[in-house]
């Protein structure tokens, strides 16, 4: 008997209507979800772990990884993919080693935090999005990374617990913008076709132009002044608007200045009607992590314990940087959705806590293979829009750890190790 209602753990999006059934010992998606997730919910149910390459049962397998940790001085705790209860123990085991720590997407995710932090912003929610807005701008993005955002929150029409609502979705950014996945029935006129590296000043256009400036301008990279104005008539004419961005889309340097102007110009139309951004992402975990490192460290990603004591420095600690400049001398890599998300290239000794199928290669020192939270064990995980933490499934239970095991006796053989 299939299980229905399950949650989703492989994007930002947490859909929690999939059907998921069970064959050879794998879950099987039967309704509801989209090509990723029908892809990734077949995880093996068995895994093998190796310590320097040679088959080892788990436990052996955290007491060397323990004996690594705890010989390094600079130990880096990165990927961070998995629940909340392995998160905790993440955090926990980091302050126990003074460890940094670095969620996977945090490159992506540092575009957002300086704007928000600088002037704050008004923010919505996925519930919002789908029964109140009337015009939706999305600005360099069509949810690549949230496949069924189109459908889930973004038909032209809809009847609504607040009525028959009829929305008009603009795009503005990158020929990423994909006709065929439009919704049927939205406004393709709408598409202003600009390099997502001109957002920034796309936006700062169109503030400029909203606050009655006039402009010298005919153009601005080839789409005419009067495209803007249009799009800005539009904005001005909705009830409820929602200006959406993906930061793992905004690929440039500064992005976050684009960022900036666009929680700005939602700041500045909410003096006239009501929008608000709604910024996607929180993959792989990532939106739990942000919120787990914050309530149980006082900081979000990136950050390091010296001495116990929590630092936040998100430009300094980003894996890759310290990976490269030679200051991490062990890195333990959690990724237990995604095969794909291997651990960086290291120099140092690596600890890896992943699915069964990651693909490794170079093989690490240790691996452990986990349950994937929400297929073979049950979790929590935040959703994108931070307002609700689901609960997870365990559509395909295996024998397999959990994370937040693996990180437990970790930290407990930590005594051990340093004894020895
Ligand atoms: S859109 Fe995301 S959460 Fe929804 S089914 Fe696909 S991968 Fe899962």
């Amino acid at each position: 008997m299939p299980a229905s209602s399950v949650t989703c753990p492989f994007c930002g999006l947490l859909c929690d209507d999939l059907v998921v059934g069970l064959r050879d010992g794998r879950a099987r998606v039967e309704a509801a979800g989209c090509a990723r997730a029908v892809a990734l919910f077949p995880a093996p149910p068995q895994g093998q772990a190796r310590v320097d390459g040679s088959p080892a049962t788990w436990p052996q397998a955290a007491r060397a990884a323990a004996t690594l940790l705890a010989q390094a001085r600079q130990p880096l705790i990165a990927g961070l993919g998995c629940d909340i209860a392995g998160q905790r123990a993440a955090v926990m085991l980091a302050e126990r080693v003074d460890a940094a720590l670095d969620p996977m997407d945090s490159t992506a995710q540092q575009r957002n935090p300086f704007p928000f932090q600088d002037s704050g912003w008004m923010s919505t929610t996925l519930s919002e999005l789908r029964n109140r807005a009337d015009v939706v701008v999305l600005a360099g993005t069509l949810g690549a990374y949230q496949p069924r955002l189109v459908e889930r929150c973004l038909a032209p029409t809809l009847s609504s617990p607040f009525g028959e609502l009829h929305r008009r979705i603009i795009a503005i950014g990158s020929a990423l913008l994909r006709p065929a996945a439009w919704p049927a029935g939205a406004d393709l006129a709408n598409i202003i076709d600009l390099p997502n590296l001109h957002l920034a000043e796309a936006f700062g256009l169109l503030r400029a132009r909203l606050a009655g400036q006039r402009l010298d301008a005919t153009a601005l990279h080839g789409v005419a002044l009067e495209r803007f104005d249009a799009l800005l008539e539009t904005m001005h004419s909705a009830r409820y608007g929602v200006l959406i961005w993906s930061a793992a889309e905004l690929d440039f340097p500064h992005a976050d200045l684009a960022v900036r102007a666009m929680a700005e110009l939602v700041r500045e139309l909410n003096t006239r009607t009501r929008w608000s951004v709604l910024p996607l992402g929180g993959g792989d975990g990532g939106t739990s992590a942000a919120q787990v490192c914050t309530w149980l460290a006082g900081y979000p990603p990136r950050l390091r314990f010296v001495n116990g004591m929590a630092q936040s420095d998100p430009l300094q600690r980003g894996a890759d940087t310290l990976l490269a400049a030679g200051e991490a001398d062990a890195l333990l890599w959690i990724s237990a959705f995604d095969p794909a998300r291997t651990p960086p290239p290291a120099r140092c000794p690596r600890i890896v806590l992943g699915r069964a199928d990651l693909r490794l290669d170079p093989a690490p020192d240790v691996f452990i293979p986990v349950a994937v939270p929400g297929v073979q064990a049950p979790g929590m995980l935040s959703r994108m829009d931070q307002v609700v933490t689901l609960p997870l499934m365990a559509p395909a239970p295996a024998d397999l750890p959990t994370v937040a095991e693996v990180l437990a006796r970790i930290t407990q053989e930590l005594g051990h190790a340093a004894a020895a």
